[in-house]
């Protein structure tokens, strides 16, 4: 069996280290919030290039207060992508605003920047690009936009932790930049977790106020705030995992690299790695219209795949008050109809790559022939 991910598989390799450090909050009962939390806060924006981060309970937390200290409410539009998870959207929503979408880049998956400044409005406050997959969007157009028009940019780097953007780290280049530790991440706490990164230091004291029920010191509340907080045993394990991560990634791209050759001259539609990306390939998403064949099939050997995501938001039932329909965005329908996430994970050895490119290209080669798509080799 070849699984989609393998969270056991890299505990087990840090398994000492973790224990200690949950040991260590069990001793020290700094159960939320605490020195481990302060430290992975640090420790974590050095390492997004961003000089603050305000650790949260989750990463829609993260979103969702990011939109807050931006003054973002009732009334505001914020232009964000249809083809992402959907507490990307979820987050506008919560505040009051208004989500505006503009389609992707069938290419990356990305926000079509081209397509932004039609969807601006006098009532347009930020852009929420989704660097998604583990690759950024393209951001210079994104910020001469912003800036042309007045706008902020918010990240959404749920998916992105460490990816570049012309060697800039992904969340440092926005106005705020927002993380998940949801396990499955690249960076996974083992629970839930979020961060906000920015260099306003207006904006990190009022997500610092915010996530703490609005008190600027113990029980004197001067914002309506959450209880956002993120936990000690979760700061601690994320600071220990931190210290793997460059390893971790290199080891995904690694992985990407030796699936992109065994896919060459295929046919089999892989993802693409623009020149101003450092991808971290959260997922390796390869694109067929045979999907559901491929996934039955590829399961029936032993082989785990998943689809991010099936329905674009516009088409989802929650957000059907925003009054959209089949066609309004294209290139995220056609993915959403498309899109196979292969294996993707640090431990994921070469032979399991091989037996997962092999199947694939066994489907995808009579299918290329009868069609005539591709070259067969
Ligand atoms: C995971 C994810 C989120 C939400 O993070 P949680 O920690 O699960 O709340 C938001 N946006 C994207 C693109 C994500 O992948």
């Amino acid at each position: 069996m070849i699984p989609f991910v393998d969270l056991k598989a890299q505990y087990l390799s840090i398994k000492g280290e973790v224990d200690a450090a949950i040991q260590g909050v069990l001793d020290s009962c700094q159960f939320t919030l605490g020195s481990e939390v302060v430290a992975f806060e640090k420790e974590f924006a050095a390492y997004c290039q961003s000089p603050q981060g305000i650790g949260v309970n989750t990463g829609t937390s993260a979103l969702h207060l990011a939109l807050l200290a931006a003054g973002i409410g009732r009334g505001d539009e914020v232009i964000t992508v249809p083809f992402t998870f959907v507490a990307t959207v979820s987050a506008i929503d919560y505040t009051g605003a208004t989500p505006v979408f503009v389609d992707i880049d069938p290419r990356t998956f990305t926000m079509d920047v081209s397509a932004i400044e039609a969807a601006i409005t006098e009532r347009t406050k930020a852009i929420l690009p989704v660097h998604l997959y583990g690759q950024t969007a393209d951001m210079d157009p994104i910020l001469d936009i912003a800036k042309r028009h007045g706008l902020l940019v918010i990240e959404d780097a749920c998916q992105a932790h460490g990816a570049e953007y012309k060697g800039r780290r992904a969340g440092s280049m926005g106005d705020m930049g927002c993380f998940s530790f949801y396990p499955g991440k690249n960076l996974g706490a083992y629970g839930e977790g979020g961060m906000v990164v920015t260099g306003n230091a207006e904006y990190a004291r009022t997500i610092r106020m915010l996530r703490d029920w609005g008190a600027e010191k113990k029980y004197h509340h001067v914002l309506k705030g959450y209880n956002f907080r993120l936990e000690g045993i979760q700061g601690a394990v994320l600071r220990v995992k931190l210290r793997y991560l460059e390893g971790w990634t290199e080891a995904r791209r690694a992985a990407a690299a030796r699936y992109d050759a065994l896919f060459s001259h295929s046919g089999v539609v892989t993802p693409q790695a623009m020149a101003y990306a450092r991808h971290v390939y959260h997922l390796y998403v390869i694109r067929t219209p045979h999907r559901q064949e491929w996934m039955d099939a590829l399961g029936a050997q032993g082989i785990q795949t998943g689809i991010h995501y099936p329905t674009p938001v516009h088409l989802l039932p929650a957000f059907a008050d925003l009054g959209h329909g089949v066609g309004d965005f294209p290139h995220a329908e056609r993915a959403a109809n498309e899109v196979l996430s292969l294996p993707m994970f640090p431990e994921l050895t070469e032979a399991q790559c091989k037996e997962v490119a092999h199947a694939v290209i066994e489907l995808a080669s009579p299918q290329a022939r009868a069609r005539d798509l591709a070259p067969v080799t």
